[in-house]
This record gives C-alpha cells, structure tokens and sequence, in this order.
C-alpha cells in the first residue's frame, strides 16, 4: 500500500511524525507537508507565488505552501505512482464541528478526496501535543482497520479525532456526526505599542451544541470519534422549495 502523509502543522510537529511512523507499518510512507504552520488556512491554494519543494530525506518532502498546496503537488508531479491513500495530522488540537470549515488538516484531506484518493484527516483532542508520541500503536491499528477495508465509501473522506486521555483508558470508538461550536470571546480589540489598534482572533470559550452523538460528545466520553465527512454542499433538501420561488429576470 502506498500512502501519503501531510498535515498543517508543518513536517518538523510531532503529529505527523507520529502518523508517518503508524502508517509505515501498514505500507510505504511518502511524507508531503508545508515547511512551517499552515493552521486554519483551510483549503487555501498559492496561487500567487511560486512554491518551492525542498526534500529532507527519501521519503520526506517540504513544500512552502498551505496543505492542500502539498496534496496537489504530491499527487501531481512529486509522487512516483498514485497513492493508495491520504493521510493528513495528526493535528495538534481537535478539528470537530465547524472547526473542520477552518482546518488546513481536513482540507487536505479533502483535496485527495477531490482528487480520487480515499483520505482519513487525523487530530489529537488534547492541549500538550507531546502527548500524541503515545498514540503510534493504537492510531497504526485503527488505521489497518480503515484502510483495509473494501467498501472504504467514495467521494467521503474520514475526520477522526483522538481523546486527550492516555491510550491505555480509551473507552473504544464511536461514530458520530459533526456537533456545532461557537467561539464567544475570541476577538480581542487592543492597542499596539504604537497606540494603532488592532484586532487578534483566538482564544476565548467554546460552546457546544448538537444532537445524535455528535463529535465532541465522544470525545468527551473518552472515544476516539470518526465522522465520515462529504464535500456536496447542496442543501437537497430546499432544491424544491427555492425551486417553488420562481426567480426570474
Ligand atoms: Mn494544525
């Protein structure tokens, strides 16, 4: 099995390195990922500037681009054959509800899902990344499980998240849909050393909603969740209703 492995936190976090070592014991590893922090830059393409490539070692290449930039740039022209599968993380920091309209770690994942190729975006739900070193085993042996499977679905894509709990007490995994997150006061309006004002996004309470097991319940009950995630953005449902509106010119 080939597979290929990016992420948004840049090659050198320990996420990725975690998540190359589980998927080399399921088939050969190349490793495609931006050369710095690439974080909520979503499914963003350079368009505007050359990239440049840059490789570290045989398997690992570093792209000065967002991660949906290394996804097309992989699979393009720096891949020897087409992959088997993509791999994106595992991020540092959960990626549920809407926090997978903003990640770089699902889009990319979502661009091989665009492009063909069966993807799974991997986050740790917990504050001190260095704790996902601990996760190599169970992530390589969930991992089997997904990737070897034949009815792996088309045209969908995998958001796993791991719990910020040892391995040893997870409960097991769930299946769940995406809940809702607002952030309240995440904006902070203050004053530069300058006297100029500016404006800084982050930080700041979540608040969590949603019914029929969603994302972040898992991962408060101390499961790993996986949700399969589709990219059709078309509200089916209001096709026939705004159909009934009758815009005309
Ligand atoms: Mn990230």
């Amino acid at each position: 099995m080939r597979i290929l492995v990016t992420n948004d936190d840049g090659y050198l976090a320990t996420g990725i390195g975690v998540l190359a070592d589980a998927a080399r014991t399921l088939g050969t590893v190349h490793v495609v990922a931006p050369d710095r922090e690439q974080s909520a830059t979503s499914h963003s393409l350079t368009l505007h500037y050359p990239l440049r490539v840059r490789t570290v070692s045989e398997d690992v290449q570093v792209v000065d681009g967002t991660p949906t930039d290394c996804v097309m740039l992989a699979l393009g022209e720096l891949l020897p054959e087409r992959p088997d599968f993509v791999l994106s993380g595992i991020n540092h920091g959960a990626n549920l509800g809407d926090d997978v309209l903003y990640s770089g770690t699902v889009a990319a994942a979502m661009e091989a899902t665009l492009l063909g190729i069966p993807a799974v975006a991997l986050s740790y739900a917990g504050r001190d990344s260095d704790n996902i070193v601990q996760w190599t085993e169970v992530v390589a042996r969930l991992l089997r499980q997904l990737l070897e499977r034949e009815d792996f679905p088309p045209d969908t894509l995998l958001n796993v998240n791991l719990p910020p709990v040892a391995p040893a007490d997870l409960k097991g995994v769930r299946v769940s849909r995406l809940g809702r997150r607002a952030y309240v006061g995440s904006l902070t309006r203050a004053l530069d050393p300058n006297g100029r004002e500016y404006f800084w996004i982050g930080g700041g309470e979540s608040k969590w909603w949603g019914e029929g097991d969603p994302d972040f319940q898992a991962i408060k009950d101390g499961l790993i969740s996986v949700t399969p995630l589709h990219l059709d953005l078309t509200n089916h449902r209001l096709l026939e209703h705004i159909g009934r509106w009758q815009l005309t010119l």
